[in-house]
């Protein structure tokens, strides 16, 4: 993408424009989430105000209209995986939900006492807890997969951990505090070849690399829209159509019913089974929007964008003194994590922000990862395809004389 392509597409992005304590906003916060096109919040406002009514249920025409962009919706979150089919796309509120449905239901039916589910040392705290709450309740143990210095994973480990009693590995496709690109592929083929399911966390994936489920033969693939321009409360669970058929519902309400007596449920088809209760239909249809806007763009032009910024950003941080970047695998996703020095990342994270540079700081809701690397945390820039190298430099500027201020 070269400049003139950038220019216009920060124009879709009108909070691209504010002034934080009269500096121009300079947003490199974009792993916790992301800015939104104007033409994802106008698909919320066409909905509220031209398509608002409950769907499913309804005979009436804006019930109609209101159900057809919501399963259209579906379709386009099914292209977007390449999933085989649409049915195997659930709504959820996001990320964390569709872990919690798995760990939940899938550990109803195939966990028992002793078994063991395998997570990694650099996972959100989303897919460990849902997965640590399954153990504690059946007496399960939780197997982690370490990594080397650079970040990476380490494989033949992984293959170590493997028995006859890993019921599940659950892994991030990218790091949210690393960057690293995992090698998710080769990790369901180790896991299949002993016949163990794997979910992907793919909430720092999909913004950035194209995904494809079934090349990636993934049993389950998570992520959320607010992190790839799309709303908030609203994200995705693909899960291979024989698994959603063996595990049991997650929560019990409307929609997910064929038929009820106070003697007997029995359950609807896929993929109402798994929701209950009036969905997002307006963030559904936005959340499409969000998809159809970055394929305009074009997944791997993005990911060839963000690289150079990465690759920029690596270089000119390494000029400051003192600098450490946490997180060098080879292959790796626009994220930099760094400590300076002795200086706390809370302090760097403060200073920037009255530059009017958001950039995250703390543990990023790995903690086990950050005990694990002995440091208090780090300060994490993130970059999206609408930053530019101009603020790369701007953000090194600020960030030397924050240095400056603080040694
Ligand atoms: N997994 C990873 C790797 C993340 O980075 C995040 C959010 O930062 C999550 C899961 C949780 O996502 P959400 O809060 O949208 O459910």
């Amino acid at each position: 993408m070269n400049n003139k392509q950038i220019r216009l597409i920060r124009e879709d992005f009108p909070i691209l424009k504010e002034k934080i304590y009269n500096k121009d906003l300079i947003y490199f916060d974009n792993g916790a989430t992301t800015q939104k096109p104007r033409c994802v919040v106008e698909k919320m406002e066409e909905g509220y105000y031209h398509l608002n009514a409950n769907i499913h249920r309804g005979v009436h025409y804006l019930s109609q209209k209101a159900t057809e962009a919501h399963e259209t919706a579906r379709n386009t979150v099914a292209e977007f995986l390449h999933a085989a089919k649409r049915e195997e796309i659930i709504f959820t509120r996001g990320t964390t939900e569709a872990i919690n449905l798995v760990a939940t239901t899938f550990g109803e039916a195939f966990c028992k006492d002793g078994d063991e589910v395998i997570v990694s040392v650099m996972e959100h705290h989303s897919n460990i807890v849902p997965w640590q709450m399954l153990c504690e309740r059946k007496g399960m143990k939780l197997r982690i997969i370490p990594m080397n210095d650079n970040g990476e994973l380490k494989l033949d480990e992984f293959q170590q951990l493997l028995n006859e009693r890993t019921k599940i590995v659950s892994v991030t496709h990218v790091s949210n505090v690393l960057g690293t690109i995992n090698p998710v592929a080769e990790i369901i083929k180790l896991a299949h070849f002993q016949n163990i399911p794997v979910l992907i966390d793919g909430a720092q994936a999909v913004p950035h690399i194209p995904v494809n489920v079934q090349e990636l033969d993934a049993d389950f693939y998570v992520f959320s829209a607010h992190k790839i321009y799309g709303p908030t409360g609203i994200g995705a669970l693909y899960g291979k159509e024989k698994w959603l058929n063996a595990i049991p519902p997650y929560q019990g309400g409307g929609e997910m019913i064929q038929t009820v007596t106070f003697e007997k449920t029995t359950y609807n088809e896929l993929p109402f089974k798994f929701e209950a209760g009036t969905p997002d239909y307006i963030g559904s249809t936005a959340f499409a929007e969000a998809l159809r806007y970055v394929q305009k763009i074009g997944l791997n032009e993005i990911a060839d964008y963000e690289h150079a910024l990465l690759t920029y950003g690596t270089e000119k941080l390494l000029e400051i003194e003192g600098m450490r970047i946490i997180g060098t695998a080879v292959n790796k996703s626009s994220v930099i994590s760094f400590l300076i020095g002795n200086i706390h990342p809370y302090d760097i994270g403060m200073l920037l922000d009255k530059l009017g540079i958001a950039v995250r700081t703390g543990h990023h809701c790995a903690q086990p990862l950050i005990d694990s690397l002995g440091i208090p945390g780090t300060v994490r820039a993130s970059f999206a395809f609408y930053n530019t190298k101009e603020e790369i430099d701007v953000f090194i500027e600020a960030l030397k004389r924050v240095v400056g201020m603080l040694q």
